[in-house]
């Protein structure tokens, strides 16, 4: 089922729909672009603008904001195999500055003077310091959307950057294309971008050009078209996302921002995966906080995952917190930069990405509280459920309890099955509570651990010994007559009456009281264990009556014998 768009098309957009572009068009324009690829730079315009007015009859009239994505997407959509079939024949040297443009105003001394022995290959004077210096003003300025600002800068710029220093030509383009962008200036916008893209291939390759594609795709508002952006995103295919470069890196995070309803969760968690493997540097720190923030809820919410999900929202919050030093390392920029009055403007501008900044934390912080809280209950349930599903005694190492259940009445089953006698002990340590009171907690523990090895070791593999409560065993044992029982337990008995369990140098002695029982297998009722196990506590009960110290045989009754 196709989702139903959130909004009812704008009046205005509908005014003038492009018409749709027939197969004879596409290879037409296909082809233009493949000559603007490789045009001299004077012939391009040309056939540039006979591009952007293909759709429209009248020439030179901008474009709807709807007319200008759906011209942009048939565009692309014939540019980007183009280029994608040219990839690996190119120097692409560009793409390792274009990493810093997400970074700017970068840090004063380290990373400016990577970025500049990139653009200079030898050490920058001041002047081509300064001139780095107002370029970062100018992208930051038209970022922030403060036009007013950012036109002197623009008078300024526009003599000093050219085609030779082609990483400020770029930079200066991209600032320019959201100053066109805002003034709606949708023809001269689109010419910026193609000629950008022409550039970067014949100076860097189709990687490079591939890479600016991305940054249109990235700059263009969508609105309800993002369905034309995702083949968009999947025209550039599978194997560009496989690379580990600043290309691949800005196609994951493009794919990764899509909206909801044009990649699931899995899908989105998917290109996050892919971005791991990538040089963090190669996204900014509030890109990589949005991952990290993804994949927390992610993994929290879809996977049930918490000790991962913590880790994300570790990360998440240490990106947060570069993202805030990017913050003020900005403001300290333009204070520096600019005039009173228009560092006050500009910092009117960026009231709101702090705000939205700060709404982020919030919402961090909630979701990381929530997780937490879902999480723990959620931890609480499934321990419970682990505690209730084990079968053995933490303590011993025996089997306990809830054995009974499972295995014990299985076993049961079975001797049934077989015909065979079954035979119950159940077997109390007297004054236990003496051992404790004498030499502590800790060494009736270790007692019952002891007793426990003596057990094991006493019956056979194919018996059952359980931990019944606290110093309390059930032994099950399975083909023994009566008097071989008898004697077993006696001998039992006396075992443990003579051993000695050494415990900090003293020797603990014990003895114990049993009461037994034997059943013969006519009488074995499937399901019914309880009334044996009643008729032992009853003799066990009597031995203690009796002076403890012994072993007693349950009375006879009934057929249960
Ligand atoms: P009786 O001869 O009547 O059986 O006397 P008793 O002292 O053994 O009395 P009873 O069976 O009623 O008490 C058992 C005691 O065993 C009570 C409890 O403190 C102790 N106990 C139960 N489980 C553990 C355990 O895991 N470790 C230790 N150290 N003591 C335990
Ligand atoms: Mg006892
Ligand atoms: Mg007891």
């Amino acid at each position: 089922m196709k989702p139903e768009s959130d909004n009812p098309p704008a009046a205005d957009e509908n005014k003038r729909e492009p018409s749709s572009f027939g197969w004879r068009r596409k290879k037409h324009l296909r082809e233009t672009l493949a000559q603007i690829l490789e045009a001299d730079p004077n012939q391009r315009q040309y056939l540039i603008d006979m591009i952007l007015t293909l759709d429209t009859q009248d020439c030179g009239r901008e474009p709807t904001l709807r007319g200008l994505r759906v011209l942009t997407a048939t565009i692309l959509a014939q540019l980007i195999p183009l280029l994608r079939g040219r990839v690996g024949t190119g120097r692409g040297e560009l793409l390792e500055f274009f990493k810093y443009l997400d970074h700017f105003p970068l840090d004063p001394e380290h990373e400016t003077r990577m970025a500049l022995n990139l653009v200079y290959q030898e050490d920058p004077s001041d002047q081509q310091r300064k001139l780095f210096c107002r370029l970062q003003l100018f992208w930051l300025l038209t970022l922030m959307g403060d036009l007013d600002s950012a036109r002197p800068l623009r008078k300024e710029l526009e003599p000093l950057v050219s085609l030779q220093r082609p990483r400020l030509y770029a930079t200066y383009l991209l600032s320019l294309a959201r100053i066109l962008q805002r003034r709606n200036r949708h023809l001269s916008f689109s010419s910026l971008w193609l000629n950008l893209i022409c550039e970067m291939y014949r100076l860097d390759g189709p990687e490079t050009a591939l890479y600016m594609v991305l940054r249109w795709i990235r700059m263009l508002n969508w609105g309800r078209d993002t369905a034309l952006r995702k083949d968009l995103l999947h025209k550039f295919g599978a194997k560009l996302r496989l690379r580990q470069d600043l290309l691949s890196a800005t196609l994951l995070h493009e794919l990764f921002m899509q909206e909801n309803r044009d990649a699931s969760p899995e899908e989105k968690m998917g290109y996050v995966k892919l971005l791991r493997r990538h040089p963090p540097y190669l996204l900014s720190p509030q890109q990589l906080q949005h991952l990290h923030f993804f994949a927390g809820n992610y993994l929290s919410a879809i996977k049930a995952s918490f000790r991962q999900s913590i880790r994300e929202f570790k990360h998440s919050n240490y990106y947060l917190h570069k993202s805030w030093a990017w913050l003020s390392n900005l403001s300290d920029f333009l204070k520096k930069n600019l005039n009173v009055s228009q560092y006050s403007r500009a910092m009117g501008f960026l009231q709101e990405n702090v705000m939205d900044m700060g709404r982020q934390i919030s919402l961090q912080n909630n979701a990381y509280v929530e997780t937490l809280h879902e999480n723990y209950d959620l931890i609480k349930c499934l321990l419970k459920q682990v505690e209730e599903l084990s079968i053995t005694d933490k303590l011993t190492g025996l089997k306990n309890r809830r054995y009974m259940a499972s295995g014990a009445e299985h076993a049961f089953q079975l001797a049934m099955r077989q015909k065979v006698r079954v035979c119950l002990a159940l077997l109390d340590i007297d004054f236990f509570k003496r051992i404790n009171d004498e030499f502590g907690h800790l060494a009736g523990d270790y007692v019952l651990k002891r007793l426990s090895r003596l057990l094991l070791g006493f019956f056979r593999k194919s018996d059952i010994v359980i931990r019944w409560g606290g110093e309390e065993f059930l032994i099950i044992l399975f083909d023994v007559n009566e008097e071989k029982m008898a004697l077993k337990m006696e001998a039992l008995s006396q075992k443990i009456r003579e051993s000695a369990f050494t415990w900090e140098e003293n020797q603990i002695r014990l003895t114990v009281s049993i009461g037994w029982t034997s059943v013969k297998p006519a009488h074995l009722r499937q399901d019914e264990l309880e009334p044996y196990i009643k008729r032992v506590d009853d003799a066990l009960f009597e031995a203690k009556d009796s002076g403890r110290d012994q072993v007693l045989r349950a009375k006879d009754e009934g057929n249960l014998i």
